[in-house]
């Protein structure tokens, strides 16, 4: 039986239309980087619950997810609409397998996102560990458009950190932004500009990659990956690319 605890909102931003990030505070039982927690508020006198990855990395005190208000949905506007000192529920114990005690090791790590699935990695980079086992991290992130690029300072601090160690590569499929790839992920590494803008080949022998957020990106991403050789990756038989669907 799922064990609910209550936690206390105590910070919430608004990043642009419909992305939000709240921070709040809960006991819950510690966790890996890359695991997400199930939160719940009560709704007509259900308790509804959905999975959020966790933002911040496992040390910090405050717990942060980063969502989207998905108009027809039942909890995210719900969620949206939380103000500090507000409580919800949150799961004790913490859970998924995307995480880099999962993953084999590789000379690099691309880490790809569409939308909120971002924060997932957040909380990845901001792990010292992770900077020990891979000699380049690569952050692709692809929006619809600039304003949706959220967390700039938390990334600026990677860049200035990690130096050469760290690429970041903002991708936005609806508008133009200077310095930025245009297109969906898919097309950029189809025609080799993905790899241009990194300086680096993906590659089966050099790289593993995470895929994170929609169902459609994942499936055609991972089709384009298994064209260059490359497969899931099992624990049974190991492979180069790992996913999460979010929705
Ligand atoms: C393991 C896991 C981790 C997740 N982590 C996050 C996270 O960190 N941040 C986050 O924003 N979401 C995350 N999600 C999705 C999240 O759990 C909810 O589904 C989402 O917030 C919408 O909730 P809802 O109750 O409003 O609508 P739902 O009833 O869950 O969904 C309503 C409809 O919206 C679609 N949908 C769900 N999520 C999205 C989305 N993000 N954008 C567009 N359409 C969507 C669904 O496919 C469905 O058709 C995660 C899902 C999983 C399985």
């Amino acid at each position: 039986m799922e064990q609910w605890i209550e936690g206390t909102v105590v910070e919430k931003r608004h990043w642009s239309n419909g992305l939000y990030s709240l921070r709040f505070q809960a006991p819950v039982e510690p966790f890996r980087a890359g695991q997400f927690t199930r939160l719940a508020l009560e709704i007509d006198g259900e308790r509804v619950a959905r999975p959020y990855s966790f933002v911040n990395p496992p040390h910090d005190s405050l717990l942060e997810v980063y969502f989207n208000e998905v108009l027809e949905g039942p909890l995210s506007p719900r969620l949206a609409a939380l103000q500090p000192g507000d409580n919800l529920w949150v799961t004790a114990r913490p859970n998924g397998f995307f995480t880099l005690d999962q993953i084999p090791d590789s000379e690099n790590l691309w880490m790809i996102a569409t939308g909120t699935a971002l924060g997932v990695y957040l909380s990845i980079l901001r792990t010292e560990k992770t900077w020990q086992r891979f000699r380049r991290l690569l952050l692709v992130h692809n929006v619809r458009t600039r304003e949706q690029l959220s967390y700039n300072e938390e990334i600026t601090v990677l860049q200035a950190t990690y130096g050469d160690h760290f690429h970041y590569l903002p991708i936005t499929s609806r508008e133009e932004s200077a310095g930025r790839l245009r297109g969906r992920i898919l097309a950029t590494l189809e025609d080799g500009r993905l790899e241009q803008q990194a300086g680096l080949k993906l590659t089966a022998d050099n790289s593993h990659v995470m895929l994170c957020g929609n169902m459609g990106m994942i499936r055609e991403v991972s089709e384009a990956l298994e064209s260059r050789g490359m497969r899931k990756h099992r624990k049974k038989e190991p492979g180069h690319f790992t996913t999460e669907k979010y929705h």
